[in-house]
């Protein structure tokens, strides 16, 4: 009898398990963290593998605990950073190994703690999308891709300008095949792809500024290169010392129509980038568009 009866409490806590993963999938990961610490049971469920597939720390944005400003360098000082630090130490722990993909926040200033914290927990990550400022140093980042070898998709922002980042891509993450550049794309940002991201697929230099060599570069070296998407880019070079702008059919005029057929343009102005021009709410500016782009997957998202 006495048997039957904790039979019967397993059943009735391995449905209540199950109740509870299917709520939590629901939640952010601030809110997450809190239904961890509520009782045992709902730890155990805050810990399901299919929770924690994605870290989107953009979500902290909203949070009370965090409530992190929307502005650039947020939380860039020493107690707010440790407070990050704790927090991404707690949620790596709850994850056990699970995430594939990390969004970092758009706002909050990233340091080697931060990266190194994620990087020792995160064994099979997959997809990375960097914030917009931060200082990484050269170990730092050296350790970081040593650990994510598994890496197939960056989102690369202006604190990953130096170029022994990409030597550290080269050397650790042979498995890049998605790359996504927010800052300018210069000759230097190419020659970087082709000598350490050799079998690039899809490149998005989406609504910055793309020097013409650089484009030409990427194009002709980059053999298994199926995809550009330079919707809303400034594409320029320089001519006798003088800014020379390019349109769609000047490119037409200036690429193999075998590299054209490669360019993704916006020509229906229905790209993530013009439905957030029309999104005018004034408590996202002057950052909120700007960040909606920027954590865009472009894996799916690339031809809009
Ligand atoms: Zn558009």
């Amino acid at each position: 009898m006495k048997k039957k009866d904790q039979t019967k409490k397993h059943y009735r806590d391995y449905l209540f398990y199950d109740i509870l993963v299917r709520i939590f999938i629901h939640l952010n990961v601030a809110d997450l963290v809190a239904a961890s610490f509520v009782c045992k049971t709902w730890n155990l469920a805050t810990r399901a593998p299919q929770l924690w597939k994605k870290l989107d720390l953009t979500t902290l944005n909203y949070s009370n605990y965090f409530n992190i400003p929307m502005l650039v360098n947020s939380w860039k000082d020493e107690n707010s950073s440790s407070k990050m630090t704790r927090f991404l130490k707690y949620v790596t722990n709850l994850s056990s190994g699970n995430i594939n993909i990390i969004i970092f926040n758009f706002y909050v200033y990233l340091t080697d703690d931060h990266l190194l914290t994620l990087a020792k927990r995160t064994p099979n990550l997959k997809r990375l999308v960097l914030p917009l400022t931060g200082n990484i140093s050269k170990i730092g980042i050296e350790t970081a891709m040593k650990s994510w070898s598994g890496l197939e998709s960056m989102t690369i922002t202006s604190i990953f300008k130096d170029r022994h980042y990409f030597t550290a891509i080269g050397k650790y993450c042979p498995n890049i095949v998605r790359l996504k550049f927010t800052c300018t794309f210069e000759q230097e940002e190419a020659e970087a792809v082709v000598n350490y991201t050799p079998n690039l697929k899809e490149l998005s230099i989406r609504f910055v500024i793309v020097n013409l060599r650089a484009l030409c570069l990427v194009l002709n070296s980059l053999k298994d290169l199926e995809v550009v998407n330079i919707s809303h880019s400034l594409i320029v070079d320089k001519l006798d010392g003088e800014f020379e702008m390019y349109s769609l059919r000047n490119l037409r005029n200036h690429l193999d129509a075998s590299y054209y057929r490669k360019l993704i343009v916006c020509e229906t102005g229905e790209c993530l980038r013009c439905q957030n021009g029309r999104n005018n709410d004034p408590r996202r500016l002057p950052h909120g568009p700007l960040e909606d782009i920027w954590r865009q997957d472009e894996i799916t998202s690339l031809a809009h």
